[in-house]
């Protein structure tokens, strides 16, 4: 896996943060990027703001402590070094202060180090409001600063054909020249996709997604959007675990 600054190849970073609302975000979307940024040698951590106990696959009074185990499992089969998981309700993230999740978000920013965050597109991929405050929040932790944040998006093919033959609302983005198309391998992604057996009933929708895009990932450089500039916490104080 090439990294550089050429639009065929990942950003160049040394210590990535990934910033994902729900365990198997960083799978079944990020997990090409993430497997090839820790193939390349960067140090991957991921903070994932929910325990995805609001899911309607695999639902029962559990859900939140398989999806806690499930998580765990891809976080080894991608390589992640370090993953945070926060307890914020699921489905429900936009309803969370956002000065609460960036300050989060820069708590983990000042553990980690990262020289780039990895977050989904601000259309929130699904159009999931959860999706979207967690890149919402990302873009806010990173505003003023000089760390760049880049956001992963399904091409506006690939999302029309999915929604057609799925009944899905992936929101088709159309790709820009100053857009990456990043080729990755999925052998990594597909083990940590497999580890989410709660949410297993995704995975024929994960592998036509894979079969239409083949081994390209699409990502965007995002621009910060400021809110109220939020309080700094100690870094001791990540209510997450
Ligand atoms: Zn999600």
């Amino acid at each position: 896996m090439m990294v550089s600054d050429r639009r065929d190849s990942l950003p160049a970073a040394r210590r990535v943060l990934a910033v994902c609302a729900h365990p198997d975000d960083e799978s079944f979307g990020l997990g090409g990027l993430i497997a090839g940024y820790v193939h390349g040698g960067a140090d991957v951590a991921i903070l994932t703001l929910t325990r995805g106990e609001a899911s309607t696959l695999g639902a029962d009074a559990e859900l939140a402590e398989r999806r806690t185990a499930e998580l765990a499992c891809a976080v080894r089969e991608l390589g992640i070094t370090t993953s945070w998981l926060c307890d914020h309700p699921d489905g429900h993230l936009a309803q969370v202060p956002i000065d609460q999740l960036v300050a989060e978000v820069l708590v983990a920013i000042e553990r980690h180090g990262p020289e780039l965050l990895l977050v989904f597109h601000p259309s929130g991929i699904t159009g999931h409001p959860d999706h979207q405050r967690a890149t919402e929040a990302a873009l806010s932790a990173a505003c003023g600063s000089d760390l760049p944040v880049h956001g992963w998006y399904v091409p506006d093919e690939v999302a029309t054909t999915l929604n057609a033959e799925f009944g899905t609302a992936f929101v088709p983005t159309e790709p820009s020249a100053a857009d990456r198309r990043v080729r990755v391998d999925r052998a990594a992604q597909r083990s940590a996709c497999a580890c989410h057996r709660s949410q297993g009933g995704a995975l024929p929708l994960i592998e036509r997604k894979f079969e239409l895009q083949g081994d390209l990932e699409y990502l965007r450089a995002l621009t910060g959007t400021a809110t109220d500039t939020p309080s700094r916490p100690a870094a001791d104080q990540l209510p997450c675990h």
